[in-house]
Order: C-alpha cells, then structure tokens, then sequence
C-alpha cells in the first residue's frame, strides 16, 4: 500500500502533468558554447545562458583544469573554516573593480548570494519592496528576511514611490530589489530612476545583475548603460552566465561586504566556490576586458533577430516570444526543435500564469544566417506574437 507521502507526491504530479506544468529533466550534453545534443538530435541552443561562450574557450577551461590539479576538486570548508582559497580575494579584487564598488563577497551560487545577502540586511522591523517580476532567488531572500515585503508593479516607478510615500516612515530601513536584466522578459529596469527614489525615501537600492555582466555597459553590467555608474548600494551577479563558470557576488561598501562575510549564512554555512571555478572567472573576465567587442556581440545579435524578425528591438541578449497557454509554448518549442534549433518553453510558475512563452538567448557565436533563418521561421509560423 503506498504511503501518505508517495500518494501526495502522486497526486501532485497529476495535478501538474493535467495543467501541463509537469517539468521533466532532458539530459543533454554541450559540445561547444552553442551546439547541444539531447534525444538523439544535435541542435543549435537558444536556451544557454553562456552569452561570450566561454565555458568552452579554450583559456578558461585550461586556467580550471590547472587549478584543479594544483589545488584539489573543491574547496574542503566554508569559506569561514579553511575553504577561503588565495584566489577568492583575487578575484573579489578584480570584481569590485570592474563594478567601480569597495570590495566584493564572492558566493557559492547566485541562488546563495541573494539568500544570504537580503536576511543580513533587512530583519522583521524593515522594509522591503520587490518588483513582481524579480528573479525567484530575490523572492526566496526577501521572505528569509522576515521583512514586510512589498511587491511592487513591473518597473513601475510611480508604484514603488506610493508604497514608500505609505509606509517607508513605519520601518527603520527600507530596500529596493529589482533585476538589472530581467531574465525571463529581457527588459531592463530603471536603475537611474530608482537610485533617485531611494536617495529620497533613505532606502537602500540593490539590482542583480545575473544577465548583464559581461555583456551590457561595455561588460561593467547594467548599472553601467549610460556610460557612468548608476548609485546601486548592492551591485549583485553571478559567475555563472557569460561568465561561463559557476558561482554568485556581490559589490558593495567595505563596511556592508565585512558585514556580510560575518553574518550571511549562505556564506558562513556552506562551503566555498571550488577554486577551479574562481580560476575559471579571472580567465574569463581578462578575455571580457581584452576584447570589448566581445562583449558587445551577444546584445547585437539579439538586436539582428528582433530586427528581423518584426520584434521589439532587444535591450539585451534574452528575447521573449510570449505565446499565452503552455500547451503553446510547448507546440512552437517542438517546431523549432524539428528545425534543428533548441528554444525552451517556459511556463508558470516561473512566468505569470498566462504568459507562458519561449525565451531566446543569444550569445556572441550564434551564426548570423542560423539567426535569419530563425528569424524567418518564427515570422511566418508564429505570426502576430509580441513581444512583453
Ligand atoms: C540565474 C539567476 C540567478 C541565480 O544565479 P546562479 O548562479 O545560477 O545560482 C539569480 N538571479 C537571476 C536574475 C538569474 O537569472
């Protein structure tokens, strides 16, 4: 006789799989930065988020497996213990210098830095106010907080103005969260315009930059767009995008990077980064600060295809195509699969219900004739499709 458990575990998948939001893991091996194999096909990848390519560059993974060998697999304790490997302060160096900040904290994940950097500066007796289409891991760290947690219209400025002209006097600090780049709708938040607001109500401004570093402001990031840096107190990102290898940060002032090194418990109680990941970014970050049109490649090709393919111009290297019910998404996903092209579906929860749709992503070494014939397809066979 099955057990509670299993039986609820049944019936929530059914539940699921009837609302065709059931999620099934395709095993699937990256040949390179862009072709992929899964299910016996070989496809060229829209759904990567390695926008320079460069966890296959050749220098990025010879600086890995040269600190594997010299260093060991991992880093054996928290970072707090023995696991604070020579290379991390080199690499929160080079970080708090390319984001123009005092010093830097590097994490195990972008996951676990939004986890540990949002309860270590906001409690129970403060303010939070999220844009509603914040990144999940940004949602997780706002209710680890205990904070009163405001979800604010999609880069609404004039809603977030409301809610602290309403209650910011209540609470002894006030934070704004939003993504720099948001990721699933590839539109960018208004940082300048935000700053302000948070200059004038006394709150605290932190943008995660999870899809601009490396490829936006001349690979500074999206705090960066209009040549100068944007007053974002909490410049966070992860290492894991078009920084090709694996782990989150987070640039700040001295005093709120010592802060979090004392008391984020993501930090303090999980092991550091692999030093082989941390080799693997320095690598990375001489190649984006060697070669500038690198970086500026992946947003031009987005902006090749939108242009093409009747779209709204991109402002980054994520292009949605907004397709409604899942079953949609799913459909269109499979097209283009037989097509040779790999475009993820992507359904509720992570997009609001409705507003299920495929989301492209382009990196530096899309072919452009492999773009125009996407480009091609998708105007003819998804007509009408608009963009968010
Ligand atoms: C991917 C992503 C993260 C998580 O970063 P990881 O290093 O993959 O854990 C955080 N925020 C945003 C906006 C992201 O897209």
């Amino acid at each position: 006789m099955a057990n509670s458990l299993d039986t609820f575990a049944q019936s929530k998948l059914a539940e699921l799989e009837a609302g065709h939001l059931r999620r099934r893991l395709a095993e699937t091996l990256r040949e390179d930065g862009i072709w992929v194999s899964r299910g016996g096909r070989r496809l060229l990848s829209f759904s990567c988020n390695d926008y320079l390519n460069l966890t296959h560059h050749p220098k990025v993974k010879a600086a890995a497996a040269e600190a594997v060998a010299r260093y060991g697999a991992g880093a054996g304790a928290s970072r707090l213990i023995t696991g604070n490997h020579p290379l991390f302060a080199e690499l929160e160096a080079r970080l708090a210098q390319l984001k123009q900040a005092e010093a830097a904290c590097v994490f195990g994940s972008g996951y676990l830095a939004n986890a540990g950097i949002i309860p270590t500066l906001v409690g129970p007796d403060d303010l939070l106010l999220v844009d509603e289409l914040a990144h999940a891991c940004l949602w997780a760290g706002a209710q680890l907080s205990r904070g009163r947690v405001e979800k604010f219209r999609h880069n609404d400025v004039a809603h977030v103005r409301a809610v602290l002209a309403e209650q910011r006097a209540a609470h002894d600090h006030a934070l704004i969260v939003t993504d720099g780049v948001f990721s699933m709708d590839g539109d960018l938040a208004p940082l300048d315009e935000l700053a302000a607001l948070a200059q004038e109500y006394e709150a605290w401004l932190m943008s995660d930059d999870a899809h601009g570093l490396g490829v936006l402001g001349g690979g500074r990031g999206s705090s960066f767009l209009s040549g100068k840096k944007s007053a974002v107190d909490l410049q966070m990102g992860t290492l894991s995008k078009a920084i090709g290898s694996y782990g989150g940060y987070l640039c700040a002032s001295a005093p709120v990077i010592d802060l979090i090194k004392t008391r984020a418990r993501t930090l303090v109680y999980s092991t550091g980064l692999p030093p082989a990941s941390a080799a693997a970014a320095l690598t990375a970050l001489d190649i984006i600060e060697a070669e500038p049109e690198l970086a500026a490649s992946p947003v031009a090709k987005a902006q090749a295809f939108t242009r093409a393919a009747n779209l709204p111009l991109a402002q980054s290297t994520i292009v949605p195509i907004v397709l409604g019910e899942a079953t949609a998404a799913l459909e269109a996903s499979e097209m283009l699969a037989c097509e040779g092209f790999l475009v993820m579906a992507i359904r509720p929860p992570t997009v609001p219900a409705g507003t299920a749709r495929l989301r492209l992503a382009f990196t530096a070494g899309h072919p452009d004739e492999e773009i125009a014939r996407l480009a091609q397809i998708v105007r003819e066979r998804l007509p009408g499709r608009q963009a968010r």
